[in-house]
């Protein structure tokens, strides 16, 4: 992990994902903290909300905005009509909102089409705020090597890894003993597996406490937004497999813990609301004020914790021996993961499959391939999603 920098509070700003949950909520802690008064936002991206991206566009007065579909340009286009603010699509699109002179990047685009915009930003030494969590997932010594060699810092977005970041002191990195990282259980944290076989993406989506995209939603349901971050706090905080223990809170009061060596153990609570870690990425090493509810220990009541049941949520097992395995196993299982997140959405398979799907495409490509290059990491992405299609092709066969 790279803290050096970062004392001063970036001036010039690009969102990737600016559409998104992630991306929306950062937008609304930038106006909090002074909006165009204080920063300049540069490039925002969003793909197929193409009318609230032209709205934030003109709002912020950026200079750049980028649909990632190539369909939606001419729309965008006519949107941002006489404004002066240029307008790009696709890849090449991205990689050239990734590429302004911003200091501060927050990297919120949903999925492995984030990997390379994030890359291109980290490369010219931008800081970078990451959501994206499948960066690090799906390429992390490729990614810790790039923010290294570019020279900017990297700041955790996702809930769990910020408070992480907030709980690690560095002049004690070396007496880190593990780090506890908190999940909700999601909707189904007291289900039967009999229970769960059967449940609709309408009802996965409902979390408890976090309001969400759709993937991240689900994945809570699941777990395996659990087990991306398992693998994300590896690569993120330089982490051993055994190192890295998850517990369910269910009240999402406490966003994780580290414990040291001396059996002392840090913990950052708050009220779940994204803003916080996202405010938290803008300003540090500082600290912003920010209109969010603030934690009333007197209502609280309790808060309660039980270990994760790895039979009913397979996800758990699976980050481990991804995180044991090594190599692209990480890449496979977001992958994977994604296409059967995908099939689930669509009503093609159940529930309890998309584990399944996942396990099947791993034991398939445990083949010890390393994952040292953007080229080696993408191969495999696309292989364990042919793979996972086949899995799911069968499934919808026998059902
Ligand atoms: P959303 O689905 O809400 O938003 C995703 C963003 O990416 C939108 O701006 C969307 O554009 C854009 N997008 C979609 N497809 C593409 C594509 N092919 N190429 C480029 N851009 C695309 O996701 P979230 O905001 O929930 O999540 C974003 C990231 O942050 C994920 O990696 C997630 O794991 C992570 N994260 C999210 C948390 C949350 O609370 N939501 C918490 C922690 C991490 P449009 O909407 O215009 O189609
Ligand atoms: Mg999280």
């Amino acid at each position: 992990m790279t803290r050096q920098k970062g004392s001063n509070p970036p001036e010039k700003l690009t969102v990737l994902g600016a559409t998104g949950s992630i991306g929306t909520n950062t937008l609304d802690v930038i106006r909090q903290l002074g909006g165009r008064d204080r920063f300049e936002i540069l490039g925002l991206t969003g793909a197929g909300n193409v009318a609230l991206l032209a709205e934030q566009a003109r709002e912020l007065g950026v200079k750049l905005a980028v649909t990632a579909d190539d369909e939606k340009y001419a729309e965008l286009k006519d949107a941002l009509a006489g404004s002066g603010i240029a307008v790009a699509s696709g890849k090449s699109g991205l990689q050239e909102a990734a590429s302004l002179e911003a200091d501060w990047v927050m990297a919120a685009i949903a999925g492995t089409p984030g990997l390379e915009p994030t890359l291109t930003a980290a490369r010219r030494g931008a800081n970078i705020a990451l959501a994206n969590k499948e960066c690090l997932v799906t390429g992390g010594d490729v990614f810790i090597s790039t923010m290294r060699e570019g020279g900017g810092t990297l700041i955790p977005v996702d809930s769990e890894h910020s408070a992480i970041f907030q709980c690690l002191e560095p002049h004690n990195r070396d007496k880190v003993e593990r780090i506890i990282l908190t999940a909700s259980g999601g909707p189904f944290r007291t289900w039967s597996r009999e229970q769960m076989d059967g449940v609709t993406a309408e009802i996965a989506r409902a979390h408890p406490n976090w309001s969400m995209g759709l993937k991240v939603s689900i994945g809570s349901a699941s777990m395996f937004n659990k087990a991306l971050e398992m693998i994300e706090a590896k690569y993120l905080f330089d982490l051993e497999p055994s190192q890295i223990e998850v517990i369910v809170h269910p009240q999402s009061i406490i966003h994780s813990m580290v414990a040291y060596t001396d059996g002392s153990v840090i913990a950052q609570l708050g009220c779940p609301d994204m803003r916080t870690a996202i405010a938290y990425a803008l300003t540090y090493p500082g600290r912003g004020t920010l209109d969010v509810e603030r934690l009333d220990f007197a209502k609280l009541a309790r808060l309660d914790f039980e270990a994760p049941d790895e039979d009913r949520f397979p996800s758990i097992r699976l980050a481990r021996l991804a995180l044991q395995r090594g190599g692209v196993q990480g890449a496979v299982l977001n992958a994977a993961e994604e296409t059967a997140f995908h099939a689930f959405v669509d009503g093609k398979i159940g529930f309890l499959h998309m584990a399944d799907t996942v396990e099947s495409v791993m034991e398939r490509m445990n083949d010890g391939r390393p994952a040292d290059t953007i080229d080696a990491i993408l191969a495999a992405d696309a292989q364990a999603r042919a793979y996972a299609e086949d899995v799911i092709r069968q499934k919808q066969k026998a059902a």
